[in-house]
């Protein structure tokens, strides 16, 4: 899977999923790194890339065949996401075929599936999720932006901010605020169309890491959208969000998780031809230790991710594990990548090398899918929930 850890053959790995990587890694090499540093200049990944990597049938791997996606099952889709980012892409992949299509899979009408789901797998459509806004991220439940009942269809007008694929996206499914129940009941999931009259896009952001992934605000400005775009049931937003984040934030951990394996390869290699001293950097006891402590804890980490890249294939991935994953492999991803930085000296601090890339994207993976407060927020709720239950008894 990766090439100097001597990472044990993962559970659930099958000679398809060999035949997949290595299609994936040759089509990385072939069509992603030749062209990364210009996509990183023009802060997006072109259209013309998502195409391609829907004519090879690397987008939306877990949707079912009758929708034109890949009918495997969430490890396919895993291993993609895996290996870009084992290859240093960052590319809004996991958005698009993780996040969004699942929202139309599991709560749009049939005529939404067919309009959506068949060109997302073609890469010919492009999607994002809308729920932040600039003055709402973590507290999702105050979000701002209207969707305003006008008979048959909706009146929008707001704004969304840190919008993945934002720039390059053919629609989004935004979250909005269609009643005045309680703000959990108020809020519900509208496919908005970017060629739409009123929405207009925000120049891509300059970002500290992760600069080929265009990221931007979106405004609605008295947006008319029939009644048929909204997702699922008015009012059940909230819930949707609520069922799908942990999956989310799976595709976090495993895209840190996969980063981390990456940075670390490249570690090993430079200190075995990096020399100080009279000496290969991999020959001080420091570099050696150092090193096995990032490798030891990268396979506790995949082993607890495997076990929840299971669940979510099994369609049993609770929010509380969602949170554990992302908040622990992140953060390991922080721990290590800095390490790994440490081993580089001065060549790590420059832009050209993987890690001095990867160090800079591996900020952001604590905070987007929900800050790694937010994640123990969840994990300690449980916990007392737990406590609580046991005390009633
Ligand atoms: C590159 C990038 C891509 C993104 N992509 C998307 C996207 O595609 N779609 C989308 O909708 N959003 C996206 N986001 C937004 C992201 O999910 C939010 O930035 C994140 O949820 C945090 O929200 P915030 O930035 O408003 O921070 P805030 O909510 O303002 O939080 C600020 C700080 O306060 C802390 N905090 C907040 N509440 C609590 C609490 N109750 N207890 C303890 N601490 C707390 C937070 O942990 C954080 O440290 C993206 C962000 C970035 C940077």
């Amino acid at each position: 899977m990766y090439k100097n850890l001597q990472i044990p053959r993962r559970p659930y790995q099958s000679e398809e999923h060999q035949m997949v990587q290595d299609a994936v890694d040759q089509f990385i090499k072939n069509e992603a790194l030749p062209n990364y540093e210009k996509w990183e200049k023009e802060k997006m990944i072109p259209k013309s890339f998502w195409r391609q990597m829907g004519t090879q049938g690397f987008l939306c791997m877990d949707v079912p065949d009758t929708y034109g996606g890949g009918g495997c099952d969430f490890t396919f889709s895993a291993l993609i996401l895996e290996r870009l980012r084992y290859a240093g892409i960052d590319f809004g992949v996991a958005v698009h075929s993780d996040i969004v299509a699942p929202y139309i899979l599991n709560y749009g009408t049939e005529d939404q599936k067919q309009r959506y789901l068949t060109r997302m797998a073609q890469g010919t459509m492009i999607g994002a999720i809308g729920m932040t806004e600039p003055s709402v991220g973590s507290d999702l439940k105050a979000l701002k932006t209207t969707a305003q009942d006008r008979g048959d269809h909706y009146l929008i007008n707001g704004s969304k901010t840190f919008i993945t694929n934002g720039y390059v996206c053919d629609f989004v499914v935004a979250a909005c605020r269609t009643n005045t129940g309680t703000p959990q009941e108020g809020i519900s999931l509208i496919i908005i169309d970017a060629d739409i009259d009123g929405f207009t896009k925000g120049h891509p952001f300059d970002k500290i890491g992760a600069r080929a992934q265009d990221t931007c605000e979106l405004f609605f400005e008295d947006v008319r959208v029939a009644k048929s775009n909204l997702l699922g049931e008015e009012g059940k937003g909230f819930a949707y969000m609520m069922n799908e984040l942990p999956r989310e934030r799976l595709g976090i951990a495993i895209e840190a998780i996969a980063s981390t394996a990456g940075v670390l390869d490249a570690t090993l290699a430079y200190v075995t031809e990096r020399r100080a001293f009279n000496k290969a950097l991999y020959e001080f006891q420091n570099t050696q230790f150092k090193l096995a402590d990032c490798a030891a804890e990268l396979q506790v980490y995949q082993s607890y991710l495997d076990h929840c890249i299971e669940l979510q294939s099994a369609h049993k991935l609770t929010p509380t594990q969602g949170a554990i994953a992302k908040l622990k492999a992140t953060e390991m991803y922080g721990k290590v990548v800095d390490e790994c930085l440490q081993l580089h000296g001065g060549y790590g601090f420059i832009w050209e090398y993987a890690v001095a890339r990867s160090y800079a994207a591996s900020r952001v993976t604590r905070i987007y899918g929900g800050t790694s407060e937010i994640m123990k927020l969840i994990i300690s709720r449980a916990l007392f929930k737990d406590a609580y239950m046991a005390d009633k008894k």
